[in-house]
């Protein structure tokens, strides 16, 4: 593995190619990347990149908008079947139907959509800015929130809206037991409980601190807490060690024998050391979107990053 990561190193100067990487991805692919972040991050590095290539050590979408925010640039993913659940559960068709049915409504969409789906939106949000972004719309200003319901739910009780939401969410993020959870706190009552706004209510409920993967981070190194029982995709785990070694993280129980990995999201995970190396060697997997759907879906991303800034 050390002989690869530095195959990849020196490869990645050769080309003048920066890997950028979510917290997701495996502890060795992040060791690799130029960087480590969020949806947001991961955007706004995307579009200041002056390298010649972007591997997107992450999933389709995130990829995508790499690729929409600097068309110029060849954006790279290691396994193009690296898809999301979420984005899977908005297809375009249905959608259209769906804003058609409410043609009067802003459209604000999570990050984690298709690009067909962002170049039917006014605004895209991340977990990062959600309450921000839904904020900038006046208050009588009707809004259709898409794709993740828990995440729509959560902004709607944060702000009082009423926004009409799509029926999506994430394998992974509704995969924690509330029951298992509530006995592991009560095994721990010395923890503090946090979580990713993609989980469901009952779980949010039980959260001291709500927010997006880079906000969690940061709320563990700013605590005076020692444990916490963290609620989101466990390769957050890696980076949070790293940035608070001396404190206790304990992954939020699933339902299921936690030996199933079902905390580990299945598409981020099929990117590999060996297919980051294959990918920068062959330059492809490629990324490709077309010229009509980019044009369209680059204005509510373009939306997003000036008032996230
Ligand atoms: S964790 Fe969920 S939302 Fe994130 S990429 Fe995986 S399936 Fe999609």
């Amino acid at each position: 593995m050390e002989d690869l990561k530095q195959k990849i190193t020196a490869l990645k100067k050769e080309k003048n190619t920066v890997i950028l990487a979510h917290y997701y991805q495996d502890p060795e692919i992040q060791e690799i990347a130029d960087y480590v972040g969020d949806s947001l991050g991961l955007s706004q590095e995307a579009e200041k990149t002056d390298a010649d290539i972007i591997l997107f050590a992450g999933v389709h979408f995130m990829a995508e908008t790499a690729k929409l925010l600097n068309p110029q640039k060849k954006v790279i993913l290691p396994d193009l079947k690296a898809g999301c659940s979420l984005a899977d559960s908005c297809p375009p068709d249905a959608f259209k139907e769906f804003t058609k049915a409410h043609s009067d409504h802003i459209v604000i969409t999570y990050v984690n959509c298709s690009a067909e789906i962002k170049a039917m939106s006014d605004l895209v949000c991340t977990s990062s800015n959600a309450e921000k972004i839904v904020n900038s719309v006046p208050e009588n200003v009707p809004v259709i929130f898409a794709p993740d319901k828990n995440l729509g739910n959560y902004i709607n009780s944060k702000t009082g809206r009423k926004m009409v939401l799509w029926d999506g969410s994430c394998i992974v993020h509704e995969a924690f037991s509330i029951d298992k959870l509530r006995t592991l706190y009560k095994e721990h009552p010395d923890t503090v409980i946090i979580t990713h706004p993609e989980s469901e209510a009952h779980i949010l409920k039980t959260a001291s601190y709500i927010g997006s993967t880079a906000g969690m981070i940061n709320y563990v190194k700013q605590s005076a807490k020692q444990k916490f029982i963290v609620a989101t995709e466990a390769g957050i785990l890696f980076k949070m060690q790293q940035e608070v070694p001396d404190k206790a993280l304990i992954p939020a129980p699933s339902v299921e024998d936690n030996t199933c990995a079902c905390s580990e999201c299945a598409y981020m995970k099929l990117n590999t050391l060996q297919k980051v190396y294959d990918c920068l060697v062959n330059e492809s997997p490629e990324i490709t979107v077309s010229e009509e759907v980019a044009k369209k879906a680059l204005i509510p991303i373009k939306r997003m990053l000036k008032l996230s800034k």
